[in-house]
């Protein structure tokens, strides 16, 4: 579990200390790196704070705190990705479109546990594959804005940026340096009551019912999700009384067959640079590390010379980062910052991209086509996919790049609703869905995993939020207003969620 790996972290970089590691740098000297190289290039989506004397003196404190996660735990992740890379597991990435300060409260962060466990058993039990769970939390602050500006009422205003950055009233939109000192604590206080979930028994698969299934409204989802549960104690029951509990588990880095206490990892998009530089740390590869990378690596260089270790920056404020699809730019500073980073990093990939564009910007994050290390997230819209998958599948194939591709059914798929509230519609989502399993299937590929914007926030009726429509709950564009939450995207609210589960684990069952 998550305190073994800090733990084995500690005594890793212990060691590394007596050992004194020698310093191999990995880039060509022509195209060298470093956590601030970022700032030499055009960046998108800047801030542009009124005091920059404050930046600095926010930045120069942001350097001195621990970790968030350590690179044994980006490690595992890496290394459980490349089985996804190579269709022995699948990846669910989900969580809030972005996270709130005020959200930050005992039942929100355990209601999205409680809802990615969910979705996951279920994908687990009818795909008999072993899920990797990437949560948006713990971090995911910042928002791109498609306008610096935005009009509310008859006013101009700077558009809200997240949290991190400035306010959403619309009188506190100056951005304030000290929101990314209070982005990095709620991030710690997130990231502890969630290692706290996991590691006393909230996760256990033993007691599934604990994830709060009891405002599940829908007669037959409630029955299927208890099918599922009926049949996992079972099969549980059964391992017990024949004594094939335990041994080696995904989770603990093995084979498939989790029983026990879960992985889980952290996520955010990198948007605000500043931040992640400021956590960006240089470690010695833990020894553990390299199994899931093939070509040139750092075991084979270091396998039979242990007093050598080579090192690595790694983004210690998440597990895994995305660039989204505003900041994809080539020679951006975006790219120029992720391609230096150790973590495993996701792409936004939409209908804007071309293929060259694609395995060009491969072969900048990726030069060493390791496995694991790049994941891409479609999001075309249920009306484009059919115009660019494919074209995007032959290209990353023709490059001889091997890639994890996962589909956001979220992103594209976004519009307004007559009242005037952003919402996406269930059966969209679906459709991508749908279409992006048989695209791939087409073209010799596999859908390895899925993103999306999800929550299990209830009201305090305990009712789930009304933010997209459709599902089985059959939420009318009328109903919209009920409960909207969301003050970014609209989210799929419990029950749409286990939809979505339910149909793409039956996909898998196949
Ligand atoms: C997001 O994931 O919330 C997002 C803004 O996505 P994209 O960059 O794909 O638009
Ligand atoms: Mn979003």
């Amino acid at each position: 579990c998550m305190i073994t790996q800090i733990t084995l972290s500690l005594c890793g970089a212990l060691k590394g200390a007596v050992t004194k590691p020698i310093v191999i740098h990995t880039m060509p000297a022509s195209e060298s790196w470093s956590p601030s190289s970022w700032k030499s290039k055009s960046i998108a989506q800047d801030v542009e704070y009124p005091d920059p004397k404050h930046l600095a003196k926010v930045l120069s404190k942001l350097e001195t705190l621990p970790p968030l996660v350590t690179p044994s735990e980006i490690e595992r992740l890496r290394n459980q990705l490349s089985l996804v890379q190579r269709n022995e597991a699948f990846l669910l990435h989900a969580g809030d479109c972005a996270e709130s300060f005020d959200a930050c409260t005992h039942e929100n962060i355990s209601a999205k546990i409680g809802l990615i466990l969910s979705f996951s058993l279920i994908l687990i039990w009818g795909a008999r594959l072993p899920v990797v769970r990437i949560g948006r939390i713990a971090g995911q602050y910042a928002k791109p804005r498609s306008s610096p500006r935005e009009k509310i009422g008859d006013r101009e205003v700077l558009s809200f940026r997240g949290d991190n950055v400035n306010g959403l009233d619309p009188n506190d939109r100056t951005p304030d340096p000290e929101r990314l000192l209070s982005a990095y604590f709620h991030s710690t206080a997130t990231l502890n009551h969630v290692r706290g979930l996991l590691t006393s028994g909230f996760a256990s698969l033993h007691q599934p019912r604990t994830w709060s299934l009891s405002h599940v409204r829908s007669p037959s989802l409630r029955t299927e999700f208890e099918a599922i549960v009926e049949g996992l104690s079972d099969a549980l029951d059964f391992s017990r009384t024949i004594g094939v509990e335990s041994g080696p588990s995904f989770e603990q880095g093995g084979g498939r067959g989790t029983v026990g206490e879960v992985d889980f990892y952290t996520s955010h998009e990198g948007l605000m640079l500043e931040y992640e530089q400021a956590l960006t740390r240089e470690f010695p590869l833990p020894v553990r590390a390299p199994a899931a990378t093939h070509g040139h690596t750092a075991a084979k260089d270091n396998a039979n010379t242990s007093s050598k270790a080579e090192k690595a920056f790694y983004n210690t404020s998440a597990h895994f980062l995305w660039i989204g699809d505003r900041t994809r730019q080539l020679t951006g500073a975006h790219v120029e910052y992720f391609r230096g980073i150790r973590n495993p990093i996701g792409i936004k990939v939409g209908p804007s991209m071309a293929g060259d564009e694609l395995v060009r910007l491969l072969d900048i994050v990726n030069p060493r086509k390791e496995a694991g290390r790049v994941t891409l997230i479609t999001r075309y819209g249920a009306g484009k996919i059919d115009d660019h998958l494919a074209g995007h599948i032959a290209a990353v194939q023709g490059s001889g790049h091997g890639v994890i591709w996962i589909c956001d059914p979220m992103h594209g798929n976004t519009q307004t609703s007559a009242s005037g509230l952003k919402t996406r519609h269930f059966g969209t989502i679906i459709s991508e869905l749908t279409a992006c399993l048989r695209i791939h299937a087409t073209c010799g590929s596999r859908l390895g995993g899925v993103s999306l914007e999800f929550t299990g926030e209830l009201n305090e009726e305990g009712f789930s939020v009304t933010e997209c429509v459709g599902g089985s709950m059959e939420l009318g564009e009328q109903e919209l207003g009920l409960r909207y939450q969301s003050f970014c995207d609209p989210r799929l609210n419990f029950e749409q969620s286990l939809d979505v589960a339910f149909l793409i684990s039956n996909f898998l069952k196949k």
